[in-house]
């Protein structure tokens, strides 16, 4: 029983040589330093203590911790370390070193207050562990993040700037277009005649491409402005939006109870619809649409879901599907430009969820998209 131990007798009855050659071949670098002293000296310090520092035993002996520290080495962390050596406490720190040759190491130093029977604190025990590789791999793990986050908010400012000045030149295009077969039509011939009409189509197709990049660029450099939502108020704004081809290809179109989230409203509108859009634009040519648009709640987040009895998709290109201008037909055979599933998967990053679809070819599919519940209060804005 726990009461009736004698907590001053040693708990495992080890012969002390053992102990002693155990704490000299260890790899871990260890020291003891004696409270009595003054500045509280190191009175012992093992082989790979020295091995790691590069001093001899003379030169560490009768030293404080200290003689390792350096230039750049964080002053509060060292309060920290003088603190509960003070206080006798137990301490962990990640602090910079140097050898003795200069070179710096980050050292992952614990201290541990080593008491005699009565409970007084009169030596710690120090134990190192160079987490040099670590710390340098995460700092180069950080630059490398940063560095893409910078070229990649470039390119999004790169692709901003670029559609948005190509419009005017398009304005251009477009207006002599028409104003060559308003002055000139009568005399044209045929051929003239067709030509001016293929001029129009690229005209409009490139109109097409340049709106579709500017709301790209647009979800990736907007302030996310996140309210409470009733979820499908977006999806009746889709409707609204998409009433003509709803129309026209006779879909029914069920929505199932949705939940209230905080999320950028216009944002998930735009989502829903490229979403239900597509489901249009890709059925079967032998079946009146169906989509459905469905929430589950799951832990910490609903689980959206939009499915058509469409086309489908082949499994090999679940992924492929949301990546900028990839597309599975050509345009003679669907519209489009390739840029709406990337935009919703841009729309999802900047909700912290995820988004993914499930198919099986020639009978629909389900895209699937992830919302959380609760948002941090930083996030907005
Ligand atoms: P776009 O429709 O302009 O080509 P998207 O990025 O919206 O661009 O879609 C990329 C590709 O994914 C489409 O070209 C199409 O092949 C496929 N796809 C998207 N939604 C569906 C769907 N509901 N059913 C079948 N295929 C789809």
């Amino acid at each position: 029983m726990l009461g009736d131990l004698d907590v001053t007798q040693p708990l495992h009855n080890i012969d002390f040589e053992v102990l002693k050659r155990a704490v000299e071949a260890s790899r871990s670098p260890l020291i003891i330093t004696d409270n009595s002293l003054p500045d509280n000296q190191i009175i012992y310090s093992n082989q790979a203590f020295l091995d790691l520092t590069g001093y001899g035993l003379t030169e560490v002996i009768g030293k404080n911790c200290r003689f390792l520290q350096g230039v750049e080495t964080d002053k509060s962390t060292v309060k920290q370390l003088r603190d509960a050596v003070k206080n006798g406490t137990y301490v962990r720190v990640t602090l910079k070193n140097y050898r003795k040759n200069g070179e710096a190491f980050w050292n992952d130093l614990v201290m541990s207050p080593v008491t005699n029977a009565k409970g007084k604190t009169t030596h710690f025990l120090g134990m190192q562990l160079d987490i040099t590789e670590r710390i340098t791999a995460n700092e180069q793990l950080q630059a490398k993040s940063e560095e893409l986050e910078r070229s990649n908010h470039e390119l999004e400012q790169f692709t901003y700037a670029t559609s948005h000045d190509l419009q005017e030149p398009l304005r251009m295009i477009n207006s002599y277009i028409q104003l060559l077969n308003k002055r000139y039509g009568d005399k044209l011939d045929e051929d003239a005649l067709t030509f001016l009409g293929f001029a129009t189509e690229g005209a409009e197709r490139m109109q097409e491409l340049i709106n579709d990049l500017l709301s790209l660029s647009k979800v990736s450099s907007s302030e996310n402005r996140f309210t409470q939502v009733d979820i499908s108020k977006t999806v009746d704004r889709a409707l609204q939006n998409l009433r003509m081809s709803i129309e026209e290809s006779n879909a029914q179109i069920i929505v199932e109870d949705l939940p209230e989230l905080s999320v950028d409203a216009s944002q998930i509108a735009q989502l829903f619809q490229n979403l239900i859009g597509n489901a249009i634009k890709y059925r079967r040519k032998d079946a009146t649409p169906k989509i459905a648009i469905s929430a589950k709640k799951r832990e910490n987040s609903y689980i959206f879901s939009v499915s058509d009895n469409g086309i489908g998709i082949p499994k090999e290109h679940f992924e492929r599907v949301f990546t900028i201008f990839q597309r599975l037909h050509t345009r003679t055979e669907y519209a489009g430009n390739g840029i709406g599933l990337s935009i919703c998967s841009k729309i999802i990053d900047k909700h912290d969820g995820k988004i993914w679809v499930e198919s099986i070819s020639g009978k629909g599919s389900t895209f699937y998209f992830s919302l959380p519940i609760k948002r941090e209060a930083a996030q907005n804005g």
